[in-house]
C-alpha cells in the first residue's frame, strides 16, 4: 500500500543491502536475495451482485524458499501495489528465519476494498485468486494466510476452491483457517501476544517494571487488539489508540489518559478495526487527529497499522518519554527514522521479530493439520511464548555483544541463516 513517494520494496532492499555489506555477502548471493525468486500477477474477474463483471488485480510473490515452503499472508486493500507485496514477501523470509521455523517468505494481495463488497463478491475474489495461483502454491510449495482485511472465512473459501481443483483434502495449503475447519487455537491472539512477549523480555532487560508503563498504539485491528489485551493483562496501561475512520477517510486517535477499556472500545469497533467515532465520544474518549498517537507522553509506542508511519516527517514528534518502540506492523519505520531512533537511544523491537507470532502460530497450525491432532490453546500459547522469547533473546544478545542496533542484529541473524541455506543447496 505504497503512498506518494514511499516505496516499501526499495526500503526493504535498502535494509537488506546494508546488512549484506556488513556480512560481506558475495555479489551473486546479494543479487539473489535482494529480489523475489518468483512472482505472479493476474486478473480476477468477479460477477458482481448486480450482474456486471469487475476485474480485480491479484498478486503472489515468493521471495525465497530455501529454508522451506514460502509462507505469508494475502492482503485485500485498495492501495495494494506489486512493490508492497514484494517488500512484504522479503520481510516474511527474514521473519521465518529469525524465529527459526522451517519456512520461507511469500506474500499475496488483491487490489480491492472488501468494505465495499458483499460477502458473495468477496467469496468471488477469494475463489478467483485461488483459481489463478493454485498450480503455484501448495502445502509443500507456498502456504498463504490472512493479512490486512482478510480473515478465516476468506481462507476457508480459498481452501475449498483449492481442494476442488486438486481433488483431495489439503488443509496444509493455507493457515488462519477458522476453528473446527483446520484452524489452530491461539491464532487470533498470536501476532499481538507475540509483540507483547518480546516487549515483556525487552522491559525486563531494560529494568523497567511493565506495571508502571504506559503505551500508545496505532491501529485497532487484529494485532493491536490482542497486543493491548496481553499488555494490559501484564499490568501496563494503554492511553491512546488510533484507527481508520472510513466515513471521514482519515485516521482518528482515541485517548483516555486513565487507560482505555478494551472490551468497551471493542463494542464500538467493526470487524475491520474501525472505531465508531460518535459512540467513542459517548463513551468519554477524547478525539484527536490520527497522527496524535505518536506524540503521546508514554513509555512505549506500538505501531500496529501500516508501513511508513514513523518516517522523516513524524519521527521527531515522538515524545522524550518514549523508551521502547515495539513494531507490530510490517515496515512501520523508514531507514531515515531509524537514524533518529538510534541517536535518541529508543530501544526498537523490529517488526519481523516482534510480529513473528502470527507466522509461528501458522506453522503450529500446519504441524497440527499434518498430525490431524489439535493442541489446547494453553499449549499453543506456551509454545509460542517459548519461540518468541528465544528468538528475542538471540537477537538482543547479538545486539549487546556486537554493539549493534536491534534491527541490524535481527537482520544479521536472518540474512545469514537464509544465505547459508541457499549456499548449502548450491543455489548461489
Ligand atoms: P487489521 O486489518 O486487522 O487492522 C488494521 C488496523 O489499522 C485497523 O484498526 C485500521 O483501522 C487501522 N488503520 C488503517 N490505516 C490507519 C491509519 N492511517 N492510521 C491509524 N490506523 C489505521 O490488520 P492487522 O492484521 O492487525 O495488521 C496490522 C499490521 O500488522 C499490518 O502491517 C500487517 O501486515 C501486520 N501483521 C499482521 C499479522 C497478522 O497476523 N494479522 C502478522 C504480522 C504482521
Amino acid at each position: 500500500m505504497a503512498d506518494g513517494s514511499f516505496n516499501p520494496f526499495q526500503m526493504a532492499q535498502q535494509q537488506f543491502d546494508a546488512i549484506a555489506e556488513k556480512l560481506q555477502l558475495d555479489e551473486a548471493t546479494r543479487e539473489f536475495l535482494r529480489n523475489p525468486d518468483r512472482e505472479y500477477h493476474f486478473n480476477i474477474p468477479v460477477r458482481m451482485d448486480d450482474g456486471s463483471y469487475q476485474v480485480f488485480r491479484g498478486y503472489r510473490c515468493q521471495h525465497n524458499d530455501a529454508r522451506g515452503p514460502a509462507k505469508g499472508g494475502i492482503r485485500f486493500h485498495p492501495q495494494e501495489t506489486a512493490d508492497t507485496v514484494r517488500a512484504l514477501s522479503m520481510w516474511m523470509t527474514w521473519k521465518t528465519a529469525v524465529v527459526d521455523i522451517p519456512l520461507g517468505g511469500g506474500k499475496g494481495g488483491v487490489i480491492c476494498d472488501p468494505r465495499n463488497l458483499s460477502l458473495r463478491e468477496q467469496e468471488g475474489v477469494c475463489r478467483g485468486w485461488i483459481r489463478q495461483i493454485a498450480k503455484n502454491i501448495g502445502p509443500l510449495q507456498d502456504v498463504p494466510a490472512p493479512d490486512v482485511m482478510t480473515n478465516g472465512q476468506h481462507m476457508l473459501w480459498m481452501l475449498d476452491e483449492y481442494e476442488k481443483i486438486v481433488g483431495y483434502k489439503a488443509p496444509g495449503v493455507i493457515t488462519g483457517k477458522p476453528l473446527g475447519s483446520g484452524g489452530s487455537l491461539g491464532r487470533r491472539e498470536a501476532t499481538g501476544y507475540g509483540v507483547i512477549y518480546t516487549l515483556r523480555e525487552a522491559l525486563k532487560e531494560l529494568n523497567i517494571d511493565i506495571t508502571k508503563t504506559t503505551a500508545s498504539v496505532q491501529g485497532f485491528g487484529n494485532v493491536a487488539q490482542f497486543a493491548i489485551e496481553l499488555y494490559q493483562n501484564y499490568g501496563g496501561k494503554v492511553i491512546a489508540v488510533s484507527s481508520w475512520d472510513n466515513k471521514e477517510k482519515k485516521a482518528i486517535t482515541y485517548r483516555r489518559t486513565s487507560g482505555i477499556k478494551l472490551d468497551e472500545l471493542l463494542s464500538v469497533t467493526n470487524r475491520f478495526g474501525e472505531v465508531d467515532q460518535q459512540k467513542a465520544i459517548e463513551l468519554g474518549y477524547e478525539i484527536l487527529p490520527g497522527e496524535a498517537w505518536i506524540e503521546q507522553d508514554v513509555d512505549i509506542l506500538i505501531p500496529a497499522a501500516l508501513e511508513n508511519q514513523i518516517n522523516a516527517n513524524t519521527v521527531n514528534k515522538i515524545s522524550r518519554t518514549v523508551k521502547v518502540l515495539a513494531e507490530g506492523a510490517n515496515g512501520p519505520t523508514t531507514p531515515e527514522a531509524d537514524v533518529v531512533l538510534k541517536e535518541r537511544g529508543i530501544f526498537v523491537i523490529p517488526d519481523f521479530l516482534a510480529n513473528a507470532g502470527g507466522v509461528t502460530c501458522s506453522y503450529f497450525e500446519q504441524v497440527q493439520c499434518n498430525m490431524n491432532f489439535f493442541w489446547p490453546k494453553e499449549e499453543v500459547l506456551e509454545k509460542l511464548d517459548q519461540k518468541m522469547t528465544s528468538a528475542y533473546k538471540a537477537v538482543s544478545e547479538l545486539a549487546r555483544t556486537r554493539n549493534v542496533y536491534m534491527r541490524d542484529a535481527a537482520y544479521l541473524i536472518s540474512i545469514s541463516r537464509v544465505a547459508e541455506a541457499c549456499k548449502l543447496r548450491g543455489w548461489v
